[in-house]
């Protein structure tokens, strides 16, 4: 953990220093224009995000402009349908290009005109050898091109052709237009160029109006040139094509200040097809079911899966921009979801994998609700929703074993588990079918006297009320492919041969707590202990409930793959010689989460072995422990703080949630206080001497001014309120403003102490002591009786 944790925003990577030294500079007077140009041939994928982040992120920093343009130049694979797709990607990606939308083929008029220019020059002809012809006359990397037959024709010759070839007069391929530029120059590109070639075919924006279409290297520097872009930026298998761009405007009289092309770093992410071309024949061949399939990698995948776009453009962030291609691990697109949907998803209980649980003390017909909050672990986020307890229970399968392993801290013939927001539960017998299957646990509730004896070692699981549950389809995804270069196919094979055959599970008959059934169909939920989970939006929002998983909760394929530490991603990116000339700038120091750290880690043993101990003895996820890991500093920061208060998933969370936010760009050996501090602040919330809130507020006066916790919250009066005279005012106060619910509580419903004690809470912003509320609250609900 240190300030280069932090995404890159402004000024960070070599695109963003080289825009600021222009803008500093005065160059465009201090215009910025940005473009990204799609070719609306196809469904934007992740990589194009990318782009788009880059393109627009830049235009919105530096208070310039980017502008959508399709590069609709090539009448044979274009369509309608691709260019309404891709500005609701765009869209819904959350960048918008205003009154700036452009259509390529709307310049074909202008462009005509400087092809005309450059005849006029003596810099374009009419070459009339066949494409092949063509082709040879070119040489190779190692040879030197030939001058055609063609090649010295006059001015007035080229012109008049040119405007045959326009005018229809020729059939497909009989001429095309070269720019004449060095038939052995070590650039193949700049070998005369063709720049434009007859296609006889209808285009879907100019119908047939034209039968002479531009090529790619001849329209795109055009294009930005005619838009007064000022940054052209695009992927590096364009390095090579930055000598026609810049030829060209020059030569057509384009003057300085004008545009110019800097490339960067295609995103590649590994299991991931990152290619329409390639995706195309597993939609048409049925295995997907289009391109908004939810193991897609397309934009419109990814959001019907249920990503929201704030973890698409984190993503980006994460990645970064550089001069090297790279491949990205999804574990990074996945850490990012959850990153996102960790802050705002509410969380509900659902059991995918129902095991019925007769509850035996528990009068038939009885019903509770208890109030249970949607943020359990976050005191900063409110609400909260009734659940209904019962008779007949349903919880996971998995949660039961007759036989457990070492270690099982769930239920077990005998023992007991805490059933989450309600009771603790003992297994009195287990009733099986004629097959030996389990098919019901006969339990009852154990009091909170015996429970509390053990209670360390108990676990506490998920459950839904049998007779109120809904039913609901779920649908768990997973990674497309299986290996990490899907494009790595075996001989004679095909993508197909690589696919994850378990990339999606469907699985009938869940059980959703009912309150699921009253929220806006959009909602992403967490399933407590299960993953992160929305409703299909295609086949999921009517009668029939159908959830997809958006992601899990832990990063589960590190683990298989022991990748995470590793840092396969890097390596790769490493075998790779950083693309270089000496006339571009030197390689970005670049942030970019988690690559960095785990550089570090392979550098420092002792950072490798950290990590593993963090997740192997620790029990951190390994996104905390990625975190913790990433220099000496933060591990040894983290290694204080526990020793002041030995709960390592706790302090984790303190330092990956809470410290990183009150860092302000300095690194955490920089912060007026150092691990011990943080242990004590932790240590003084978990027994209660100040609440979660309040102690935010002393970290960030701890960041400012260094200080120790006791101080500070002495200072600030944040001491836990456990004066009963000062708090029996507050009771009286939510008690009357809650005339209803205290009816409901004095007629049966206990656990509606819950929500009383909650609004005294917040009415005392945490400060008052729960244990001491709750007597209160008890004692004066009883009086009344
Ligand atoms: P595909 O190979 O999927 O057809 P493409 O590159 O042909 O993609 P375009 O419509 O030409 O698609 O791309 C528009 C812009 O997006 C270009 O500027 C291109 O450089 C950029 N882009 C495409 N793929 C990636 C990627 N994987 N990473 C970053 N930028 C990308
Ligand atoms: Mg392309």
């Amino acid at each position: 953990m240190s300030d280069t944790d932090t995404p890159p925003r402004g000024g960070t990577d070599f695109l963003r220093q080289i825009v600021a030294e222009h803008t500093e500079a005065g160059r465009y007077g201090g215009r910025v224009v940005t473009r990204f140009p799609p070719e609306p041939n196809g469904y934007l994928h992740i990589g194009h995000a990318k782009a788009i982040c880059l393109s627009f992120g830049i235009a919105a920093e530096f208070g310039g402009r980017c502008h959508l343009r399709f590069d609709d130049t090539n009448p044979e694979t274009e369509e309608i349908e691709y260019v309404e797709a891709i500005q609701n990607d765009i869209r819904w990606l959350g960048f918008d290009w205003g009154e700036h939308l452009y259509f390529a083929s709307d310049y074909f008029e202008r462009m005509y005109e400087c092809a005309r220019v450059l005849i006029r020059k003596g810099l374009a002809y009419v070459d009339s050898q066949h494409e092949e012809e063509i082709r040879r006359g070119r040489g190779t990397v190692t040879t030197p091109g030939e001058p055609g037959p063609y090649r010295d024709r006059s001015v007035e010759e080229n012109l008049d052709l040119f405007a045959r070839m326009r005018a229809g007069e020729f059939p497909d391929g009989a001429h095309v237009l070269r720019a004449k530029i060095d038939m052995a120059s070590p650039n193949m590109i700049m070998r005369d160029p063709v720049l434009y070639r007859i296609r006889h075919a209808s285009h879907y924006r100019q119908g047939d109006d034209w039968c002479i279409y531009p090529l790619y290297d001849y329209a795109h520097c055009l294009e930005d040139a005619f838009e007064d872009v000022t940054h052209s930026f695009c992927t590096l298998e364009f390095e090579n094509n930055r000598e026609i761009y810049d030829w060209l405007l020059d030569n057509v009289g384009f003057e300085e200040p004008r545009t110019h092309q800097y490339e960067f770093n295609r995103l590649n992410v590994e299991y991931t097809v990152v290619s329409k071309r390639k995706l195309l024949p597993l939609v048409k061949s049925g295995y997907l079911s289009g391109w908004d399939d939810p193991r897609m990698s397309t934009i419109a995948g990814l959001r019907r899966r249920g990503v929201p776009p704030q973890a698409i453009r984190l993503f980006c962030d994460m990645v970064g921009v550089a001069k090297a291609e790279s491949w990205a691990d999804p574990g990074k697109l996945e850490f990012a979801i959850r990153d996102v949907l960790n802050r705002s998803a509410p969380r509900v209980m659902a059991v995918l994998d129902p095991l019925r649980v007769t509850l035996t003390d528990v009068e038939e017909g009885a019903r509770e609700l208890i109030d249970a909050p949607y943020y359990p672990r976050d005191v900063a986020l409110e609400g909260s929703r009734p659940v209904p307890f019962s008779r007949e229970l349903y919880i996971e399968r998995a949660d039961f074993s007759e036989d457990p392993p070492r270690g099982f801290r769930r239920l077990r013939p005998g023992g007991a588990v805490r059933l989450r927001y309600a009771c603790v539960i003992r297994c009195d017998e287990v009733v099986k079918d004629e097959s030996g299957r389990v098919v019901e646990l006969r339990c009852s509730r154990v009091p909170a006297s015996e429970a509390d004896e053990g209670a360390k070692s108990m676990g506490t699981i998920h459950w839904v009320s049998a007779p109120d549950a809904l039913d609901a389809e779920v649908r768990l995804y997973d990674r497309l492919f299986r290996v990490p270069d899907p494009e790595d196919v075996p001989e004679g094979g095909d993508l197909r041969d690589n696919l994850n055959p378990d990339s999606v599970v469907i699985v009938r008959g869940c059980k959703l707590e009912p309150s699921v059934a009253d929220d806006p169909p959009d909602t992403r939920y967490q399933f407590e202990r299960t993953g992160y989970f929305w409703r299909d939006p295609e086949d999921g929002r009517g009668e029939h409930l159908v959830f997809n998983r958006i992601v899990t909760l832990k990063d589960t394929w590190s683990k298989r793959a022991t990748a995470f530490a590793a840092g396969t991603a890097t390596a790769r990116a490493e075998a790779t010689p950083p693309h270089r000339t000496p006339t571009q700038p030197p390689q970005p120091k670049g942030p970019r989460l988690g690559e960095e750290r785990e550089a570090r880690r392979r550098a420092d043993p002792d950072l490798a072995a950290r990590m593993e101990r963090y997740v192997r003895e620790m029990d951190l996820t390994p996104e905390d422990a990625d975190v913790l890991t990433g220099s000496r500093e933060a591990a040894d920061f983290f290694e204080k703080a526990l020793a002041e208060h030995d709960d390592p998933v706790g302090v984790a969370s303190w330092m990956v949630n809470d410290l990183r936010g009150v860092l302000d760009g300095r690194s955490v050996g920089e912060l007026p206080f150092d691990g011990t501090g943080l242990g004590i602040l932790a240590r003084m919330v978990a027994d209660g001497e100040v609440s979660r809130r309040a102690a935010k507020d002393v970290l960030a006066v701890m960041a400012r001014e260094g200080g120790t916790p006791a101080d500070i919250v002495r200072r600030l009066g944040l001491e836990k309120v456990a004066d009963r005279d000062a708090l029996t005012p507050v009771v009286e106060e939510v008690l009357a403003s809650w005339p209803d619910k205290v009816s409901e509580y004095r007629s049966g419903k206990e656990n509606l102490i819950g929500l009383f004690v909650g609004e005294v809470m917040k009415a005392t912003k945490g400060a008052a002591d729960p244990k001491v509320v709750k007597t209160l609250l008890t004692e004066r609900l009883g009086r009344d009786t």
